[in-house]
């Protein structure tokens, strides 16, 4: 029998789909702005009944194949948000649609005991790269989970769980959130689960739970706010920010780390100590609101270095590695390392964790440098972590790897022989 939690989640489920299905008319728009519709084939259909298709996916009717197919392409970039022109997300259309089709020809046990699989999997993964890089005292300070009667924070930096494989960028944001004077606690790890991981496997139930629980817990702390990474945390906390909370609930802002810096853009002026001498391009990606914009504004504010504007496919998805519609991750890096190299960079900067595990080993193959833009703040105020990961992908050589950081598996009670074949796959997917 659903518990009293799960039959919420439903019911909240099924409320987002009748006030989508009353609020939308079929107007088509956010198909035309859909930039994944060439990998679909869909070029005979008409955008309202596509639309018509989509709304009769989410309320369990037959449906033309051509929703289904858009559903299938869509890579959550958001451009049809802003399409819209009534109030309806199509992206959250979209994703209810994906959980339909699931939902229709999964049987429910076998979802979750998939997403169960999955997430013990990435949970290995990144308790075995994190134990890579990071002293034991590190990783439990950073994955802590705090029960009981927390203290106050003014803001929880919630940063996520896949970010432990890319431990520098998690460290830069650390220093320059201590160096900026924010009283602020850190909640991650898989812990502290946003849900999607069960939630894109269809076990909607058990997502929402996971990040129900991770709310209460930053909630404890009566933050004003909440400072994420994370592109598809921040996505699970504001587009399906309802399926997580009671209606009536106060509603605890969720903030990108770039809005946050761009609010501080004084202080965050007055840290750097020397310039970057650089001429670079960002990576980007459309879909979390302001990222783009918001990146660019903060790298010109360092002294010496050049931010240039370079062709690529920013629409193509909101982040590398969940782009998965067949050759549009090609197509984006050829035209993003083509437009870079045309242009001199020294530098390519990504600004999510997962594109700058996806991209940085391609360094090795291009005449500029791959960062994260947090190294670059960290450079300009005058501190690097080093970036081990990208070390360890240019080595393209796990017995170097393992030789180098044998001793630091070890002291996180991780034996490297064991250990060797999973961090093959982490390292060189
Ligand atoms: S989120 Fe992006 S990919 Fe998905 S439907 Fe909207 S525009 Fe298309
Ligand atoms: S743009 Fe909005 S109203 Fe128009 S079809 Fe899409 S979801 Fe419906």
């Amino acid at each position: 029998m659903a518990s009293e939690v799960e039959s919420s989640v439903r019911e909240r489920f099924e409320e987002r789909i009748a006030r989508i299905t009353e609020a939308c008319t079929f107007c088509g728009k956010c198909f035309e702005a859909c930039p994944m519709t060439p990998f679909a084939d869909l070029k005979e259909t008409e955008p309202e009944a596509i639309v018509r298709g989509v709304i009769d996916i989410i309320n369990g009717r037959p449906h033309i194949s051509g929703a289904a197919l858009w559903t299938e392409v869509c890579e959550k970039s958001g451009l049809c948000i802003e399409a819209c022109p009534e109030d309806v997300n199509p992206r959250e259309m979209l994703s209810y649609a994906k959980l339909k089709i699931q939902g229709a020809s999964n049987d429910k046990e076998e979802m979750s005991g998939h997403s169960r699989d999955y997430f013990k999997l990435l949970s290995r993964t990144i308790r075995l790269m994190a134990g890579l890089q990071l002293e034991p005292e590190q990783f439990k300070r950073l994955t802590a989970v705090k029960g009981g009667k927390k203290h106050k924070a003014d803001a929880v930096f919630y940063f996520g769980c896949n970010i432990l494989q890319t431990p520098h960028i998690l460290l830069s944001c650390m220093d320059v959130f201590d160096r900026m004077g924010l009283n602020y606690e850190v909640a991650g790890g898989v812990g502290h689960c946003c849900g999607i991981n069960h939630i894109r496997r269809g076990d909607l139930e058990g997502g929402a739970a996971m990040g129900r629980r991770s709310l209460e817990h930053f909630r404890a702390y009566e933050p004003e706010k909440v400072i994420t990474f994370c592109p598809t945390c921040q996505m699970q906390y504001s587009d399906f920010i309802s399926l997580y909370s009671e209606p009536r609930e106060p509603v605890l802002p969720f903030v990108h780390i770039t809005r946050y810096l761009i609010d501080n853009l004084e202080a965050l002026r007055t840290l750097y100590v020397r310039p970057v001498e650089k001429r670079v391009a960002v990576h980007l990606h459309g879909g979390t609101d302001g990222v783009e914009e918001n990146v660019v504004k903060i790298l010109r504010t360092v002294p010496g270095l050049e931010v240039v504007d370079v062709d690529q496919h920013a629409d193509y998805a909101y982040q590398c590695p969940t782009l998965k519609a067949p050759g549009a991750k090609e197509e984006l890096r050829e035209k993003l390392f083509s437009s870079a190299r045309a242009a001199g960079v020294d530098s390519l900067l990504t600004v999510y964790h997962g594109c700058h595990r996806d991209l940085c080993g391609e360094e090795a193959d291009q005449p500029f440098e791959i960062e994260n833009f947090m190294t670059i703040l960290g450079q300009a105020m005058g501190f690097e972590y080093p970036d081990r990961v990208k070390t360890f992908k240019l080595y393209e050589d796990m017995d170097r790897v393992l030789a180098e950081a044998g001793d630091l598996l070890r002291a996180n009670g991780i034996d490297p022989d064991e250990a060797r074949s999973h961090l093959q796959k982490a390292v060189y997917p």
